[in-house]
């Protein structure tokens, strides 16, 4: 690491570490981090969800050759009389990828099938739906278009134009327009390491019986999940117990291996000051309050890996303990860095926009709150989203997660919200 991290935060304009807002620290976290350097070769089935590392210029043009859109008749357009009907003489049909061996003269037509190469000097497609049959001619309506239902050679990808950019996600879209090209291997990203723990005495690990005064740890549960829906490659340490030694093993072992580590809890105020101590040994951590609810306590920084394997160490999110607090930290913050880090090009965030909020909210002045909430439509208002906020919206109510598709965004400056006014929401389905 040759840039310092504290360094270059405390360098940044109005940086309050006491009272950052979210969009700010988003933006420090991201303008902190580079991608991944490793890259790798693969098959393109192994490619699904990878990120491209390389742009792909196209080796060919799509379609190679100008061909028929539809099942009909070829014909030059040239032949085809404007203010009545045209006879053509049929003399062949032409195949999908067949080669076509006659030639189609002027007042002639062959019959031409979807995907067939277009005969020489043909340049339009009449519907067979649309044409009749009288011995050995066809006849054709006035009114066709020039170039109708035919597919121009390089209409889809252009031999030499890029085909695909670098830092692109690839889906079954991508792997098909590969497949399209004949190209069988591509080069991605190789794939993040990130290690995850939770700490906390009170945490009881699920397989053993509950004592008194303890909970079991979710949280490890549900940031697998986030992980592993980033295609990450997730190293789990299990519960580590509020006390230097462990925790310092822990990120020790973390760091030497993995990319960035995630852990959740202990770094609320009550908390802080030891592991403040620790991880400002082991290296360069900054310690937020964010302006935001749920999710106000906030680690971000680097730990050093102590090794001699030349990596650096790892980025380091130190997420505040409660279970809707973490997703909601992980999302705003962990997910746009990773995705970054993997090297994926950065339009690839969550859909927003407003809907019409059906009951009335409380909100705090001065922060972000991400309320959880049900997209629907109101009978009385189909034109736009409606939005309706889950029960209870407490920062320990997982349940709200489980009920919600979307966060409702309730901006800094915002007091409160009444019945039918319009709020912001975050799409998350199909994303998280
Ligand atoms: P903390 O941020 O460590 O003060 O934790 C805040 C709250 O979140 C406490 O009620 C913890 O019991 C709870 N909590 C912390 N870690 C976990 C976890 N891994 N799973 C479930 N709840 C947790
Ligand atoms: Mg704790």
């Amino acid at each position: 690491m040759t840039t310092s991290i504290l360094q270059a935060l405390s360098c940044a304009d109005d940086y309050d570490p006491n009272s950052l807002p979210v969009d700010r620290a988003r933006a420090l976290i991201l303008s902190l981090i580079e991608p991944v350097a490793g890259r790798q070769r693969v098959f393109i089935r192994q490619a699904l969800d990878r990120v491209l590392a390389d742009d792909v210029i196209s080796p060919i043009d799509v379609p190679a050759h100008d061909n028929s859109a539809m099942d009909g008749y070829a014909v030059r357009f040239a032949d085809l009389a404007t203010d009545g009907p045209t006879r053509l003489k049929l003399i062949g049909t032409a195949f999908a990828g067949r080669a076509f061996q006659q030639k189609v003269g002027a007042g002639e037509t062959a019959r031409i099938m979807t995907g067939a190469v277009l005969p020489d000097g043909i340049d339009t497609v009449v519907v067979q739906e649309v044409t009749a049959i009288e011995g050995d001619m066809v006849v054709i309506p006035p009114g066709q278009q020039r170039e109708q239902n035919t597919r121009r050679t390089g209409e889809d990808l252009t031999a030499g134009k890029p085909a695909l950019a670098s830092g692109k996600r690839l889906r079954p879209a991508e792997l098909g327009i590969l497949a399209s090209l004949g190209i069988a291997e591509v080069t991605v990203h190789r794939r993040l390491r990130v290690a995850l723990f939770s700490t906390g005495d009170e945490l009881c690990s699920i397989g053993t019986p509950l004592k008194p005064g303890k909970v079991y740890d979710s949280n490890r549960y549900t940031l697998w999940g986030m992980l592993e829906r980033l295609g990450c490659e997730v190293l789990d340490m299990g519960v580590v117990k509020d006390d230097p030694l462990a925790l310092e093993a822990a990120l020790r072992e973390a760091a030497a291996s993995a990319d960035a580590i995630i852990t959740s809890g202990g770094v609320s105020v009550g908390e802080a000051d030891f592991i403040k101590e620790l991880m400002t040994r082991l290296g360069e951590v900054a310690f937020w309050k964010i302006a935001m609810k749920p999710g106000r306590p906030m680690a971000f920084g680097r730990i050093n890996s102590g090794t001699n394997n030349n990596k650096g160490g790892a980025f380091l999110f130190g997420l505040p303990g409660n279970p809707v607090a973490v997703m909601v930290t992980f999302y705003q913050f962990v997910r746009p860095a990773l995705l970054k880090l993997a090297g994926i090009a950065p339009d690839d965030d969550f859909p927003s926009f407003p809907a019409r909020c059906v009951d009335a909210l409380k909100k705090g002045r001065g922060r972000t709150e991400f309320q959880r909430g049900v997209l629907f439509r109101h009978p009385a208002f189909p034109a736009e989203w409606s939005v309706r906020p889950v029960g209870a919206q407490g920062s320990g109510v997982l349940r709200s997660m489980s009920e919600a598709d979307c966060f409702i965004v309730l901006e800094p400056e915002r007091e409160k919200v009444g019945a039918g006014e319009t709020v912001m929401v975050q799409v998350m389905t199909g994303l998280v």
